[in-house]
């Protein structure tokens, strides 16, 4: 008797494991797991394929990554959605942490560390924490790579500015300089 139960109970078991194993095969059958392969595979017929993949990679403000010596270049995002990303993260603002204890370093004879009261002076100034440099919001969201590049606009769109010597002065320059104005009208643009 006490057999009979245990080989019933096996194979009761059997078939639920024989089950599950079939609707995962199924499920992974319905949503392929790789989303570039679909594309790839259709190249001529892009417009109707692309259209489910536009509605499925959203970017909203719950994706913004704070630190940005974090966040990856607009240009690597899918071309569909840079406006979601550059409106989520123009909503934002700056990164300004101005609790911080920012790291001292020495730096041409002294120690010098980022200021928090350059936030009050620059509304485009950005701090990462992670990378003890300064950024751009309006240049990581609006710089042209194709443009000649003045006063370290890629630096403050890409690198981080982190020579706190002359700090103020190259924020100055920043700021007036042209391509920094244009990203900063086109952003303002953007938004209204
Ligand atoms: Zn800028």
């Amino acid at each position: 008797m006490n057999t009979e139960l245990i080989l019933k109970f096996d194979y009761d078991l059997n078939c639920k494991l024989r089950m599950f194993k079939m609707s995962k095969r199924t499920l992974r059958t319905y949503f392929p797991s790789t989303s570039g392969t679909g594309t790839s595979a259709t190249p001529g017929t892009n417009d109707s394929t692309n259209q489910p993949k536009i509605r499925r990679v959203e970017f909203s403000q719950s994706n913004v990554v704070g630190d940005p010596g974090n966040r990856k270049p607009i240009e690597e995002y899918a071309h569909e959605i840079r406006d979601q990303v550059r409106r989520a993260y123009a909503l934002s603002g700056p990164t300004q942490p101005r609790n911080f204890i920012f790291p001292r370093k020495w730096q041409t004879g002294q120690w010098r560390s980022f200021q928090k009261t350059w936030f009050d002076e620059f509304d485009w100034l950005e701090y990462s924490e992670k990378k003890d440099a300064a950024y751009c919001l309006y240049c990581y969201l609006f710089f042209d790579p194709g443009k000649l590049e003045k006063f370290g606009s890629s630096v403050f769109a890409k690198d981080g500015y982190v020579n706190w010597k002359n700090a103020k002065d190259t924020f100055n320059q920043h700021s007036t300089c042209k391509t920094h104005n244009n990203a900063r009208l086109k952003c303002d643009d953007f938004m209204n």
